[in-house]
């Protein structure tokens, strides 16, 4: 079933759903297993698998000379999703990005995807690779997610790249993509974000997943700024517990996003590991029970391989 399906069928009660990251090369599904086990008896209609390109290092060669070498960490998300599916009879929506993907790639994995009946998709552009600085596309890749998003929309017409294929079978996929309540980091101001974010939604996006955010205002702000602007497709707000000090910086690094004072103060206030985790956890709780008191359509828990602490907080809110 589609993603909007599931919200739609739901009736305006709020359901949960999680995001789990690709094991890293050399590990099997195990590592995926033992965090959604635990999860499963929250009735996730959906799970979320990212995607991972492959990164640079520089190797040094015997003559002395670095050697930029290509690796991919983690494998793609079109085995895990099929293997989720049919462990645990819920839809998988694999994370496709432009990043490292030429138009045909793209289609290629869509036509895979098709075959084995997973129809959602979240079409993201990728961040840039650590040397390149910015997001450099493939030679025949997107550019932006919007143009992925009119790939899969095309493809939804039975439009193919090549263009020999006439009356190619129409796909059906559910188009998901990212929404930043706190602008994207590139973006000039949050005018010219939300601008783009109502291109891929005309495009053909049926639904939003935000950002984390730490601050629920950020949100309610953003459901409003989307509406003014005539955007009004689902917005499933994305939520990640802290549970270590450190992150309180590598957060906002790594996603940009804001941690509100009062936040922060609590932090300064927890001595032990354990505090620290408490206040994360604690704070995940209310910023969750809030959002589904105000109707949010599905609280989205980015694992990011922590079971038990998602576990907590679902407990507490579900
Ligand atoms: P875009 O929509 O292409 O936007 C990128 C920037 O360009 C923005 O500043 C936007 O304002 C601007 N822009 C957009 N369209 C245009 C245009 N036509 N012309 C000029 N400027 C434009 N990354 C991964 O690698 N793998 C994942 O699995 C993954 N999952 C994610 C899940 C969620 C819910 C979120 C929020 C992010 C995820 N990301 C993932 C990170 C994401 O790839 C990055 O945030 C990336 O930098 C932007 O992706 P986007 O799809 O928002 O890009």
């Amino acid at each position: 079933m589609k993603v909007t399906e599931y919200f739609e069928q739901a009736g305006g009660e709020t359901l949960i759903s999680f995001e789990v990251l690709p094991p890293l090369k050399g590990g099997g599904m195990k590592a995926i297993f033992d965090t959604l086990d635990p999860l499963m008896e929250f009735k996730p209609p959906f799970i979320d698998v990212t995607y991972h390109r492959e990164e640079f290092i520089y190797k040094q060669r015997p003559s002395g000379y670095y050697e930029k070498t290509s690796i991919r960490k983690r494998p793609g998300t079109v085995g895990i999703c099929a293997s989720i599916m049919h462990r645990y009879g819920v839809d998988a929506v694999p994370h496709l990005i432009c990043g490292g993907f030429t138009k045909e790639d793209t289609e290629n994995a869509l036509i895979d995807l098709n075959f084995l009946n997973i129809n959602n998709v979240l079409t993201l552009r990728g961040d840039a690779r650590k040397f390149d600085g910015k997001f450099i596309p493939e030679p025949d890749g997107h550019k932006y997610a919007i143009d992925l998003v009119k790939q899969v929309a095309e493809m939804n017409k039975g439009k193919y790249l090549d263009v020999n294929i006439e009356n190619g079978e129409k796909s059906d996929f559910c188009i998901g993509i990212a929404g930043y309540p706190e602008k994207h980091f590139e973006a000039p101001n949050f005018h010219s974000d939300l601008n783009f974010t109502k291109q891929k939604v005309e495009a053909g996006a049926e639904y939003i997943v935000t950002q984390m955010f730490f601050n629920n205002e950020a949100y309610f702000k953003y459901l409003e700024t989307c509406k003014a602007a005539g955007i009004e497709v689902p917005i499933v707000p994305g939520l990640k517990p802290i549970t270590k000090k450190y992150q309180l910086n590598s957060l906002p690094r790594l996603f940009h996003v804001n941690l509100p004072e009062a936040l922060t103060k609590e932090f300064d206030k927890a001595k032990t590991s354990e505090a620290v985790k408490e206040v994360g956890i604690e704070w995940c709780i209310e910023q969750s029970r809030e959002l589904k008191k105000k109707g949010a359509p599905c609280l989205h828990y980015y694992t990011m391989g922590d079971a038990d602490t998602i576990k907590r907080i679902a407990e507490a809110v579900f």
